[in-house]
């Protein structure tokens, strides 16, 4: 019989965090992000074995290097060629300390690091590790704000113009003017600037600060996105409002999306079992990384519920969803922020869309993706650390 042989163990020595400021893209959040506002930060990981990996998290970088102060103590020393393991004791050891918020978010860009470090030390993607390829390229939606009509229709143009083939538009004056006829002038414009082919869906952003409408308002906004052929409606309502999301989901002539604002697998198990939405968006950057996603993505898939990761992202972020968008059946879309500098600038090789407005999905060794240290060293006092 032969030996079984296993990896020697790839030791963590430093982890850090880098947040990224300076050219944040608005957020069309009522109360709207300033350049010395920081929403993103970049993980890196540094073993003994030379090899380093990284992540993302989406959340104010402070928090993030708060968040790693606590869990540094956990981390260093283990072997990051265990990322399940070694998450799940970050999540259970921390969990008093506000198990959801900043410890779950900081987890996720550790344990994206982990598998990218994985992947390095094995020679494998990360999607192969997760189980297998299901596809080898998948469609960048293009997610924009909205804006007054006009300029709509032309923002959406542009990026037609670009090769995108699939769009989301949200948050801005949607809903939030108490206008269903400025509202439905911003889905026609949208749709006239992108043409009857590409695909459409809609964000109402119900999660920001104050939203002002309920079931009723959703549901006859529903009604009008079906005359628009659009594919989905998003966070048509506030965030913990399962009840209604049940009965829209119900009523709805579009699909229903939502669930961005969800942390951690345990508290997606009431929305899937109860099956408050068509389309499940869970953020690989803040549920607890790529091993919490899998086993939301797997959950939701045996409950009849759609995956389609949300992503208001860096690079890393949108290399961690593609590695995601292969490893499960049944997934076309990520989403893909229009003209951010970070995910269109930090990157050695930055993602390019081909004739039919796909990326391909990186096949080299964990996330496939290099970080440009010049590049990035643009957005982040210091890069140093990568
Ligand atoms: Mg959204």
């Amino acid at each position: 019989m032969p030996t079984p042989t296993r990896l020697a163990p790839v030791r963590i020595v430093r982890v850090a965090a880098a947040p990224l400021f300076g050219e944040s893209p608005k957020g069309g959040w009522s109360n709207e992000i300033r350049p010395e506002d920081s929403i993103h930060a970049l993980i890196a990981i540094h073993t003994d074995a030379g090899i380093t990996g990284y992540g993302s998290v989406f959340t104010d970088g402070r928090l993030a290097q708060a968040g790693l102060k606590v869990l540094e103590p956990l981390l260093i020393g283990e072997n990051a060629l265990e990322p399940e393991r070694v998450t799940e004791k970050l999540h259970q050891n921390t969990f008093w300390m506000g198990r959801g918020g900043t410890l779950t978010h900081t987890i996720s860009g550790i344990d994206i690091a982990m598998w990218d470090i994985l992947g390095k030390a094995t020679g494998l993607p990360v999607s192969q590790l997760l189980g297998g390829n299901y596809r080898t390229k998948v469609k960048p939606y293009c997610s924009l704000l909205m804006e007054e009509p006009a300029l709509m229709r032309d923002v959406v143009a542009g990026y037609h113009a670009k090769g995108f083939r699939a769009f989301k538009i949200g948050w801005g004056p949607f809903g939030r003017a108490h206008d269903t006829r400025l509202d439905e002038a911003i889905v026609r414009a949208a749709r006239e600037g992108i043409g009857a082919d590409s695909q459409l869906f809609v964000d109402a952003g119900a999660s920001d600060a104050h939203w002002p409408h309920g079931l009723k308002w959703a549901m006859r906004t529903a009604e009008m996105l079906k005359d628009y052929n659009v594919g989905w409606f998003e966070e048509a309502l506030k965030p913990d409002a399962i009840d209604d999301y049940c009965d829209l989901r119900r009523a709805s002539p579009v699909p229903i999306a939502g669930g961005e604002v969800l942390t951690r697998r345990q508290s997606f198990m009431p929305w899937l079992s109860r099956g408050a939405f068509d389309i499940i968006q869970p953020d690989v950057t803040k549920v607890g990384g790529i091993s919490e996603q899998r086993r939301i993505v797997w959950m939701a898939q045996d409950h009849g519920i759609r995956y389609v990761g949300h992503g208001w992202n860096t690079a890393l972020g949108v290399a961690a969803d593609l590695q995601m968008a292969a490893a499960f059946p049944g997934v076309d879309l990520v989403e893909f922020i229009g003209g951010s500098p970070y995910v269109d600038g930090i990157l050695a090789e930055p993602f390019v869309l081909d004739e039919n407005g796909d990326l391909t999905i990186p096949d080299k060794p964990g996330l496939g993706v290099e970080i440009d240290r010049d590049k990035l060293a643009k957005y982040t006092p210091d890069p140093g650390i990568f």
